[in-house]
C-alpha cells in the first residue's frame, strides 16, 4: 500500500505562481568580481578586463561575462545560512512563505528530502556593463508528476530566474524593488531545475569487489595471494623486480622471469584517499597507498588506516586480506613501534 503523502494538487496550483518579492545584487556590477570570475574560469577574452579591447571590438567599454548572470544577485554564504536556519526554526512566520519556499515544503512532506540539481540554461538579452544594477525575480515554472529515477523516487521542479537592470541603489525594500522591475528591463533569464527525491533504501547487501583479470602473465600474482603470499615478479636474466606483471624486462628486454615473495614491508612513497565516486563494493572514505617495497619496488595496495593519519614516508606491513572466496588482496597497515 502506498502511504505517500501526495501534493499533487497543491503542487500544481504552485506553477506559474511569483516567489515572493524580487531581490537585489548586493553589489553593482564590478571590475573586481569580474577579475576574479575570468581567472577561476581561465576565460582570456579581452572584453572582459580591457576596456581599449572592448572598444575596439565596438564595445562602450568592458562587459560582464554573460555567465556571471546569478554571480551579480548571489547575497554570500553567511546570507545563505541564516536565511536557511530561519527558515528551518520556523521563525519565518507562514504568511511570508514564498511560492519556492512552499514548494520545496510540500517536497519534502511528500518524502523527497534529497536534492539535486539537474539542470541550468540560462539565456541572455544583452551584456551587463559596470555600474549597472542587478534584481532578480523567481517563477515556479514546471513541476513534474512524481518519477522514479535512478537516484530514487521524486519530482523535478524547474524555477525561472528573470534577471533585470534597476537604478543603482544601495537600500530599497522588497516592495520598491518590486516597483522598479515592473517597468525594468529584462537582461536575462535563467531556468534552473531539480530532482526532489526521496533516496532509495540502502538494504541490500554489498556486492563483492570486482575481480582482477587473471591472465598468463599475472596469475602467479593472484594465486600467491591466495595462499597468503606477496609474490613480486623477477627478471632471471638482470634480476629487476617489477610490479605490476609484465611479459618482459623494462631493463635488459628479457622475457625470463620468475618470482620473490615479499616480506611486505615498506613505507608510504603516496597515496589519495577516495571519497567519490563511490561503488557500493567499496567503503569509503577508501585511503589508497602507493608503497614502496623494500625489497625495490613498488604496488598500489589498500591502507588499513584512517585517511587523516597517512604520511608519506610511513612505514607499513602488508598483510593478506580474503575479501571473499575469490579475491584475496595485500592491505597495508602502519607499523607499531
Ligand atoms: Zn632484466
Amino acid at each position: 500500500m502506498d502511504t505517500r503523502i501526495d501534493h499533487s494538487v497543491a503542487l500544481a496550483a504552485l506553477v506559474g505562481q511569483v516567489s515572493g518579492e524580487p531581490a537585489m545584487g548586493p553589489h553593482l556590477v564590478n571590475e573586481a568580481m569580474i577579475v576574479h570570475w575570468v581567472e577561476a574560469m581561465g576565460d582570456a577574452n579581452p572584453v572582459y578586463v580591457d576596456d581599449a579591447g572592448a572598444r575596439e571590438v565596438g564595445l562602450e567599454g568592458i562587459i560582464a561575462p554573460p555567465t556571471m548572470l546569478q554571480a551579480w544577485v548571489m547575497v554570500g554564504l553567511r546570507a545563505t545560512l541564516e536565511r536557511e536556519s530561519a527558515r528551518a526554526s520556523g521563525s519565518a512566520k507562514s504568511g511570508e512563505e514564498s511560492a519556492n519556499d512552499t514548494m520545496m515544503r510540500l517536497l519534502d512532506e511528500e518524502g523527497f528530502t534529497s536534492v539535486v540539481a539537474t539542470n541550468c540554461e540560462q539565456d541572455y538579452d544583452r551584456p551587463l556593463v559596470l555600474g549597472e544594477q542587478v534584481a532578480v525575480q523567481l517563477t515556479i515554472e514546471a513541476i513534474s508528476d512524481v518519477k522514479t529515477t535512478g537516484l530514487g523516487t521524486g519530482r523535478f521542479a524547474t524555477t525561472r530566474y528573470d534577471f533585470y537592470v534597476i537604478p543603482p541603489s544601495t537600500e530599497r525594500s522588497g516592495s520598491a524593488i518590486a516597483a522598479e522591475v515592473a517597468s525594468a528591463e529584462r537582461i536575462g533569464t535563467m531556468r534552473f531545475r531539480i530532482l526532489k527525491f526521496a533516496p532509495a533504501p540502502r538494504s541490500a547487501p554489498k556486492p563483492p569487489r570486482p575481480l582482477p583479470s587473471v591472465t598468463q602473465d599475472n596469475a602467479f600474482f593472484w594465486e600467491g595471494l591466495k595462499d597468503g603470499e606477496l609474490r613480486i615478479q623477477r627478471c632471471t636474466s638482470c634480476g629487476t623486480l617489477r610490479h605490476t606483471p609484465l611479459p618482459g624486462c623494462g631493463e635488459c628486454q628479457s622475457l625470463d622471469w620468475d618470482w620473490i615473495v615479499s616480506a611486505g614491508a615498506g613505507e608510504i612513497y603516496s597515496h589519495v584517499t577516495v571519497h567519490y565516486p563511490q561503488v557500493p563494493s567499496f567503503d569509503y572514505p577508501l585511503p589508497i597507498g602507493l608503497i614502496e617495497l623494500d625489497e625495490g619496488t613498488r604496488i598500489v595496495a589498500n591502507l588499513d588506516m584512517n585517511p587523516d593519519d597517512v604520511k608519506i614516508g610511513m612505514r607499513v606491513q602488508a598483510s593478506i586480506v580474503a575479501f571473499d572466496d575469490e579475491l584475496s588482496l595485500p592491505v597495508f597497515a602502519p607499523v607499531t613501534a
